[in-house]
């Protein structure tokens, strides 16, 4: 610990000086960075000191009394410092200086501890307060708001859960009830008196001890009470749910207090350099008069707004007259109109300063300005894309930097439907599931696919409910509102397929009990009924009671043009995966530039169809199965052409059959029945049939090429559907570019005889049309076989598309569908990170990824090389595929631009990493250089 002795572990500021600045996030948090930076700048700041977030690690790994030895000589200075600036004196009897002590982490964090103001105040620091400010009611005010927040905060008297009520509001309760008040601005000097006595017999009663007196034990009590809370349950969470490393730990800013409750002349208010939710530039804020931190978020009185043209605004939403605004709520810019001009030159400087919509807080005290908080605003999507490129415009930023801005995960928010924002906030929530797919959707309770069908023919809204999904459920997902399913996690089928279609679903809803033959769902004891109401929250998780009204999203012109500067800088193409053209269309209006997945399967599944496809499968021969595979060859045929025209121009990956045959078969009674008159066999055949086809593990067993390497009947018909389909429309003038994927390879003998059955019945098709199209014919690299012997395989293989999906599952060994039962014990044991099946392991997966490219293009240089999992649409999945040098990603047509904006991002990063590496290198060379000149130097002097 000798090193650490010499370390610097706390940083002052205050009068325009500060020995850090904006750049030392890591170590002095974001709050304590940024009141540095302030300081720099030249804006009016309460001098203040920084207690770096490395005394956080020692104070976890050494404990308090080492941590405070350690310090205490650098804070007892920095203390100092404060005094000399405030002209006051920290537990001085006749003009103490009163303290805030706010943690700040690197990353705002909310479950962290809250603030305690006004410390340093006792029963005769009171008095003097009271005796120098003339405002009895002022110092008294403000001791028993930091008896509270010291209770609440320092000695843990707040309440865990929001609904029990705080030991503190129940006094203050119990006293305007005595005093038939109904504010807290009603009470006189002598009730906050009384107020303050109730608040220590309180803390004594709940703690053993008496409220501390001394300012230095309130101090080091708060500042540990800051580390504390680094550790307490809800940070751990926040810390888990969002990626923050422990070690990160917090920083602890204390500062001198500026008070915005001396009365009418002074405030506190909150207010963002533009519009959080739509981005508009337009300066806005809430503020209050007379008032102290955080009365303005917490609602007990009705904030006033701080332009004139906002407080007009907000008049007409709350109904209220002009007269009544003008009078009982003016503006900052009409009640201390200096004091606004003063604010908006600031702001803007701040904005300027740090080139980003910024978030800030601030107090009025006695008609002085003070800036309290500056960070980069939190906003919503439309919002981040609207300030980025109105930046852009305004030359605020480069295209570069605008490109950069933009969080591609949350371009989420533009492309699905929203609830109304209030009536969202009425609604009850009945239940927490995962955010399987954003959305919102509300409607009415069905339980079965085929119902959900029904009820929307006949006009109705659905939200289809299920404790699981199975393929044979997706007409009825594809018609409902939303998806809300018992079991399964961010992959089960519900959630894919849902995040594939667009649609809402909440998944994995644990406490949902489902009665399919009763038709009815239980949630903690009440029942809701088939036809019942209820609506869903995508993005959230979240099941809310009764409809809710929701809106379209809103594509602005921003929105486009941020896509159409992303492609400018894109290397990677993107494609979608869709099976229908309705999705081909949607995809094709985000952008798609072709489609990387498109499944032959759920084709099958369609109305009739499926009866075609499992007379197929029942058959007990070649014959029988082409006598069915007759059958499906036109439909199959109609459903490419559909494709190909809705994506002309473009290149179309179809895959060939897939799934273990086994889904298709009916499961039961009177489908099969059904299916034996169909075929004029007993049902008992049917039954047989079913069970030989079962399997133990289906995920291994019979399919993808496997198939068609046994039944090459079935992919010769797919690849005549293909061709012919693409010969059909070069008829009518429109250009198909299909591309055979073969599925599951393992071998390149797999592979080959896929190839063969390809090329020779579209040679065949060739002959008998008279016509010839271009098309390609390639694999999908899911196997971690194919993987290593990639440079084989593209032997036979014109392109690779690497299915991560399978190639995860089988290279962790993890059963996608069962892995919700260890994955998040996974998580919470600090085994895995995240979900493998969400975000590609670079680490592991990534490896065989990035051999399998470079084996193939070993063999074929000009390999086309694409991903297709899920994991084409996920930011850091897409950054790799890029740095392995792939041509395109393909995702659901809802996450085309987010993959666009990635890709483009992707490219951005690179280069500025290469510059950077370019740079030290130089820096390497020329001190190596030195190093030779001094060397020859010495050897001169020798
Ligand atoms: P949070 O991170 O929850 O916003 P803060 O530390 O910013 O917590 O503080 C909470 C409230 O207390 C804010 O309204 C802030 O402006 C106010 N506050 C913090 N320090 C001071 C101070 N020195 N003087 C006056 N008000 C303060
Ligand atoms: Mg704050
Ligand atoms: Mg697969």
């Amino acid at each position: 610990m000798a090193k650490e002795k010499t370390r610097k572990s706390v940083y002052t500021f205050g009068n325009k000086k500060a020995e850090g600045d904006a750049s030392m996030k890591n170590l002095l948090g974001g709050k304590g960075a940024n009141l540095a930076e302030m300081n720099l700048i030249g804006v009016p700041v309460p001098p203040g000191f920084t207690i770096t977030t490395e005394v956080c690690t020692d104070y976890n790994k050494y404990g308090r009394e080492k941590v405070v030895e350690m310090i205490r000589p650098e804070v007892e200075a920095a203390v100092k410092y404060v005094e000399k600036i405030m002209g006051s004196g920290f537990g001085d009897k006749k003009n103490p200086l009163l303290l805030s002590v706010r943690s700040g982490a690197r990353a705002s964090m909310p479950g962290m501890m809250d603030t305690v103001l006004n410390l340093g105040l006792n029963d005769e620091a009171v008095e003097s307060i009271a005796k120098k400010s003339g405002n009895e009611r002022f110092a008294w005010d403000s001791y028993r708001r930091f008896v509270q927040m010291f209770g609440d905060v320092v000695l843990g008297m707040k309440p865990a859960s929001k609904e029990d009520i705080d030991p503190f509001e129940e006094i203050m309760e119990h006293m305007k009830e005595e005093k038939g008040i109904h504010l807290d601005t009603e009470f006189t000097v002598a009730d906050l008196k009384e107020l303050v006595k109730r608040f220590k017999k309180a803390v004594k009663k709940v703690t053993g001890h008496d409220f501390p007196t001394d300012p230095w034990e309130q101090l080091w009590g708060s500042v540990m009470a800051v580390f504390d809370s680094w550790m307490n349950e809800r940070a751990v969470y926040y810390r888990k749910l969002n990626n923050i490393p422990a070690e990160w730990g917090t920083a602890v800013n204390v500062q001198a207090m500026v008070f915005g409750n001396m009365g009418q002349n002074s405030g506190t208010g909150v207010a963002f350099t533009r519009d959080a939710a739509t981005g508009e530039d337009i300066f806005n804020g809430e503020y209050l008069i007379d008032a102290q931190g955080e009365d303005v978020v917490a609602g007990i009185r009705t904030p006033q707004q701080i332009t004139k043209e906002g407080s007009k605004r907000w008049a007409k939403l709350a109904n209220v007259s002009e007269k009544e605004r003008a009078s009982k709520y003016p503006s900052l810019e009409e009640a201390m109109p200096a004091i606004y001009k003063e604010l908006l030159d600031i702001q803007q400087k701040l904005e300027d300063h740090y080139r980003d919509m910024q978030d800030l807080e601030f107090t009025i005290q006695d008609g002085k300005l003070w800036m309290l908080q500056t960070r980069n605003g939190k906003r919503t999507g439309a919002a981040m894309v609207k300030i980025a490129m109105d930046m852009l415009k305004q030359g605020i930023l480069t295209e570069k930097e605008a490109l950069l801005r933009c969080e591609p995960a949350k371009l989420d928010e533009l492309l699905h439907p929203v609830f109304d924002p209030t009536a969202v906030t009425k609604a009850k929530v009945l239940a927490k599931g995962l955010p399987a797919s954003p959305g919102a959707a509300t409607g009415q309770v069905v339980f079965h696919a085929d119902e959900a069908e029904k009820w929307v023919e006949k006009g109705h809204k659905v939200v289809l409910v299920r404790i699981e999904t199975s393929p044979e459920d997706l007409k009825g997902m594809n018609v409902a509102e939303g998806i809300l399913t018992a079991r399964g996690g961010m992959t089960s089928h519900a959630a894919v397929v849902a995040r594939g279609m667009g649609k809402c679903c909440v998944s994995g809803a644990g406490n949902l009990k489902i009665d399919y033959k009763a038709r009815t769902l239980t949630i903690d004891g009440v029942k809701h009924k088939e036809g019942d109401w209820i609506s869903l929250n995508g993005s959230t998780g979240e099941v809310y009671d009764g409809k809710i009204e929701t809106r379209d999203p809103e594509l602005s012109g921003d929105f486009g043009k941020l896509m159409k500067l992303a492609d400018k800088y894109s290397r990677m193409l993107v494609r979608t995966n869709a099976d229908t053209p309705r999705d081909s269309q949607v995809a094709r209006n985000f952008g798609a530039k072709g489609i990387g997945l498109c499944r032959t399967e759920h084709m099958f599944f369609e109305g009739d169809r499926i009866k075609a496809m499992r007379e197929m499968i029942l058959a007990n021969d070649e014959e029988g199965r082409r006598k069915a595979l007759k059958k499906l060859l036109p439909i199959q045929r109609a459903d490419f052409e559909g494709i190909f025209e809705a994506m002309q121009d473009l290149p179309v990956t179809v895959r060939l059959l897939d799934p273990p045959l086994h889904e298709f078969v009916p499961h039961e009674e009177a489908n099969q029945k059904e299916m034996a008159k169909e075929m004029g066999i007993s049902v008992e055949e049917v039954k047989q049939k079913v069970h030989d086809l079962a399997e133990f593990n289906p995920m291994l067993g019979h399919r993808g090429c496997r198939l068609g390497n046994t039944y090459p009947e079935i992919s010769e018909m797919q690849a005549r559907a293909i061709i012919e389909a693409a010969l059909n429309l070069k008829k009518k003038g429109i250009k198909a570019i299909p591309e055979i994927m073969i599925p599951l390879t393992g071998t390149l003998e797999e592979m080959k005889l896929q190839e063969k059955i390809v090329r020779e019945t579209a040679e065949k098709v060739f002959a008998e049309r008279k016509e010839k199209i271009d098309y390609l014919v390639g694999t999908m690299i899911e196997i971690p076989r194919a993987a290593l012997i990639a440079d084989r395989i593209a032997e036979s293989a014109e392109f690779f598309s690497f299915g991560t999906n399978d190639l995860t599952q089988m290279t962790f060994g993890y059963s996608r569908d069962d892995a919700g039962k260890f994955l998040p014990v996974y998580y919470e044991k600090g085994i895995l990170k995240h979900d493998p099946f969400q975000i590609l392991d670079q680490e592991g997966v990534g490896q065989l990824v990035r051999m399998g490219v470079e084996r193939g293009r070993s063999t074929r240089p000009n390999l086309k090389v694409g991903i297709c999992g899920e994991h084409g649409g996920e930011p850091s999945s897409v950054e790799f595929c890029h740095s392995v040098g792939m041509n395109y990603v393909s995702c659901s047509p809802y996450r085309v631009p987010i993959a666009r904006l990635a890709a483009a991002q992707a490219v951005i990063k690179e280069e500025a990493a290469l510059a950077k590496s370019k740079k030290t290198e130089t820096k390497a060379k020329k001190s190596k250089k030195d190093e030779g000149k001094g060397k020859k130097a010495a050897k001169k002097k020798k």
